[in-house]
């Protein structure tokens, strides 16, 4: 048998794999194209709970939403809305770093994190969280061994830049617990709520 044009039991095999893989693409692609169907044919962007206060007071981005596979409609608990960026959180070395520090520590390395973008929202409610945190650290300290946030490594700043309001105030209120932390829901809660309809 000739090498070339014949039809020998390699060439039938590669052809035989280069159709498979085309229909492969083709499929994937389809599926792509069903996808985005479903995220069109779904609610408004902004109208689950999980969306008020959206870009800075809402909740996480709702992974099945982005998948096209949110059943729970305007009552999910996550954001609809388009988020650009991922959101951040700490990687495992961090968690450890962060869950070691004592509640004035943690307070000193967020608020200044916090106070940057509750200015940004510039909304008047936005104050009372800023409130809340401060009057929480003078009466816990600062101590004697505080550090203020010297102690805080450059990586950690990072990732608390990116975070949003809400996680923020979440590490903070799971830290503090007791009513200090049920106020602070309770403000962000408010808070939300004012930023959506003002
Ligand atoms: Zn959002
Ligand atoms: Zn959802």
């Amino acid at each position: 048998m000739s090498e070339s044009g014949g039809l020998n039991p390699e060439r039938i095999l590669r052809l035989a794999s280069m159709v498979l893989m085309v229909m492969t693409l083709r499929e994937r692609s389809a599926n792509v194209g069903d996808q985005n169907q479903a995220a069109l044919a779904f609610p408004e962007p902004g109208s689950s709970e999980g969306s008020y206060g959206h870009p800075n007071l809402c909740s996480r981005p709702c992974v099945l939403f982005l998948r096209g596979t949110c059943e729970e409609g305007a009552g999910c608990g996550f954001c609809h809305s388009a988020h650009l960026q991922k959101p951040a959180s700490f990687d495992k070395t961090q968690r450890k770093i962060v869950k070691s520090w004592s509640a004035v520590k943690l307070l000193e390395a967020i608020l200044p994190h916090l106070r940057a973008k509750v200015k940004a929202i510039h909304h008047p409610g936005a104050g009372v969280l800023l409130e809340l945190l401060q009057r929480e650290l003078a009466l816990r300290g600062p101590t004697n061994h505080s550090t203020g946030t010297a102690g805080v490594p450059s990586q950690i700043h990072r990732v608390l830049a990116r975070m949003s309001v809400v996680a923020l105030v979440g590490i903070l209120a799971s830290k503090l617990k007791g009513p200090v932390a049920v106020l602070l829901k309770e403000a962000l809660i408010d808070l939300r709520k004012q930023v959506a309809d003002p």
